[in-house]
């Protein structure tokens, strides 16, 4: 079906993710005259952002330029702030990592202390990408904590002292380009999609101290009116024989406190398991240890009748589980299966397929080079580069 936009923005959107290789292909995908597509291409080139190389198959007549998006154009940096430490990376605009480098951190010392470091990071990269901050078309940074996406400022983050309200993206001010700021569960979803599925609609669920749930829908994160979407882990959840929990938000039996790492901690320690971290009881669960096993399955089930619910609202291609409670693997997957095939109905539940995160440690640098990289190239930033030559 021919859909109806063929501005700058939509048409260089279309060969960045595959779907056209040539003038025809925009065309055909838009519906746009021939004239009104060579036009707009003809802008993308001259902006540096499509480059033409080699012909296509022929059908009949002349074969096709092929059209490719220069994902050198430019790069971003993308920074992945934990409680404990931070990853910053160069990209290319196809969220290609030229260069990274990790370092320990304590996110309590306080935005200015950590920025500082981040920012000596920065530069460190760049240096070895052979990149100058000039390059540099826009930064993302992913947070531990609540964030007002459209000023960059951090809200109440429970485990960031001293980080509220902060204007996170004045501490990259040498750039002269855009920032971007967002929690890290819907930085870590936007790392999930892959190139060619970012079409696909997907929930990306971190089970670690806390839970939390990135939406995406059709490749982009969904956010909602105030920026709190995907706020499950105080979803009410009803317990066996009337049993109450309380949780830390001042509400009773929140999916997190029946569910999440610290519950998980809390139930091994009551059944007599000698752990003294949730990553304790992930690792006795992966050697097979039966209490930590059934502890896991059973939060995994806890959490599949929330998703279940999910999956009939939502109905997404794929959920995928991260975070450090995720590390347990096949035991919690098989809970939340359990309970999301039992609970779903049959047409949302038919390919809905239930992962763990591949590379979670990369996803929340991949997917702040996605944010940035999206942002940059959206509709009106590319019309205005495109109009600019
Ligand atoms: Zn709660």
């Amino acid at each position: 079906m021919a859909s109806t936009s063929a501005s700058a923005g939509a048409l260089l959107r279309h060969v960045r993710t595959g779907r056209a290789r040539s003038r025809a292909d925009l065309v055909a995908l838009t519906g746009a005259s021939r004239n009104t597509v060579s036009a707009r291409v003809d802008q993308l080139i001259a902006a540096n952002l499509l480059k033409e190389g080699g012909r296509g198959g022929s059908t009949g007549g002349r074969p096709p330029t092929l059209l490719q998006f220069n994902s050198r154009a430019g790069c971003v940096l993308a920074v992945d702030l934990g409680a404990s430490s931070v990853d910053v990376a160069v990209t290319d605009l196809s969220a290609q990592i030229l260069a990274t480098v990790g370092h320990p951190i304590d996110i309590a010392d306080g935005p200015r202390a950590v920025l500082a470091e981040v920012d000596q990071l920065a530069q460190k990269v760049l240096a070895e990408a052979g990149l100058a901050p000039a390059d540099v078309c826009a930064v993302g940074v992913g947070v531990p904590g609540p964030v007002e996406f459209s000023t960059g400022r951090p809200s109440y983050p429970p485990i960031m002292p001293g980080w509220h309200d902060f204007p996170i993206p004045s501490a990259f001010g040498r750039y002269e380009c855009p920032v971007y700021v967002d929690n890290d569960v819907n930085v870590m979803a936007l790392g999930e999609i892959g190139v060619a599925g970012s079409v696909q609609d997907l929930l990306v669920v971190k089970v670690g101290t806390g839970i939390g749930c990135g939406v995406i829908v059709e490749g982009r994160v969904y956010r909602g009116a105030q920026g709190s979407a995907g706020d499950i882990g105080h979803i009410y959840v009803g317990q066996p024989g009337g049993r109450t929990v309380s949780c830390r938000c001042g509400q009773e039996n929140c999916l997190e406190a029946i569910a999440g790492g610290q519950a998980l901690l809390r139930d091994a320690r009551a059944a007599g398991l000698r752990v003294e971290t949730v990553r304790d009881v992930v690792q006795l669960a992966a050697h097979g240890d039966g209490a930590a096993l059934e502890l896991v399955r059973d939060a995994g089930r806890t959490i599949g009748t929330v998703l279940a619910a999910l999956v009939n609202f939502f109905n997404p291609h794929r959920i995928v589980m991260t975070g450090g409670v995720a590390r347990a693997g096949v035991p919690l997957l098989a809970g939340i299966r359990e309970a999301v095939y039992q609970r779903s109905m049959p047409l949302a539940a038919r390919a809905l397929e239930i992962t763990v995160s591949e590379a979670p440690d990369l996803s929340g640098r991949v997917g702040a080079a996605r944010m940035a990289i999206e942002e940059f190239l959206d509709e009106d930033s590319v019309a205005e580069l495109a109009a600019e030559r």
